[in-house]
């Protein structure tokens, strides 16, 4: 094992792109695990009504199994809402069920809509509060639009961690969502900054690819990491057995270049 520092503060990582299937939840589920693995705590939420985090944790996440919605629309605490991973230890998931595809609208006539994820997260870091049970991570996987629910994940988060898949129009979606973060953080999240970006089913051969890397680094050298995840089919089978990559196939290229992506977060701390 290598030897990882741990945060001393709880790092909360908001995972968002507007787009779908550029690799948000996938990125989640496979960071926090691969985190979890080298020994510190790590709470995945699932924020998108489709569960996949929740699945590719092997978290339960039937209609009838209590989950983010409680929390956001009752005021649950996290701690009754969360799961073990069965397979990596240190690793928890808060899953997202279908009823939280109405939420987005049953939030609007709440009080405080846009804060409730981050009142969640307070009472959660509260009741962690000793060094045994301490969190250093949270993870939340967003869904891929700008709704309420991202604008809560966006609240709740200190750090934006922004995947993108190599092809064409990475960049036109990049610069929107950016936008967006920061008209956030002037408004409603002073704290909030984009730390993180990966590079993910980056396939090498083909100059698209590497053109569209060589210019996110021109744009974002601090925040680019160094490891880029390549497309790997064992990254693509793992979650239809409700694993990670990392417990699936851990020597497989996608289980290693999380790992060393992880590392990277790890390294260079919230700065
Ligand atoms: P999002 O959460 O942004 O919608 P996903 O993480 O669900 O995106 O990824 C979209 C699809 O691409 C999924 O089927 C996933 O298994 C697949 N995928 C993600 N990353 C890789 C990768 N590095 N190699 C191969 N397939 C991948
Ligand atoms: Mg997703």
């Amino acid at each position: 094992k290598t030897s990882v520092p741990l945060p001393e503060q709880t790092r909360i990582f908001t995972v968002s792109n507007q787009k779908g299937g550029v690799g948000k939840t996938t990125t989640t589920v496979n960071l926090a695990a691969a985190l979890a693995t080298t020994g510190a705590r790590v709470l995945v939420i699932d924020l998108d009504p489709q569960g996949n985090a929740s699945t590719a944790l092997g978290v339960e996440h039937r209609g009838d199994v209590p989950g983010i919605y409680e929390a956001l629309l009752d005021g649950r605490p996290l701690d009754e809402l969360m799961s073990e991973s069965p397979d990596v230890d240190n690793l928890w998931c808060v899953p997202a069920t279908l009823d939280l595809a109405g939420s987005e609208v049953e939030l609007v006539s709440l009080e405080h809509r846009e804060f409730r994820l981050r009142q969640a997260i307070a009472g959660f870091l509260a009741a962690h509060d000793d060094p045994k049970t301490f969190f250093h991570y949270i993870f939340i996987d967003c869904p891929p639009s700008l709704g309420l629910l991202t604008v809560n994940a966006f609240v709740a988060a200190r750090e934006v961690l922004i995947p993108i898949q190599c092809e064409y129009y990475a960049l036109e979606g990049l610069s929107q969502l950016i936008t967006n973060v920061n008209r956030l953080a002037e408004h409603l999240n002073p704290d909030l900054r984009l730390t993180t970006i990966l590079l993910t089913m980056y396939d090498g051969r083909t100059r698209l690819a590497q053109e569209v890397a060589a210019e996110v680094r021109t744009h974002f050298p601090s925040e680019t990491l160094e490891t880029v995840i390549p497309r790997s089919v064992r990254i693509s089978e793992a979650p239809s057995y409700g694993q990670t990559v990392i417990s699936y196939d851990p020597n497989s290229t996608g289980a290693v270049s999380y790992r060393e992506a992880a590392v990277e977060i790890a390294q260079r701390g919230a700065n």
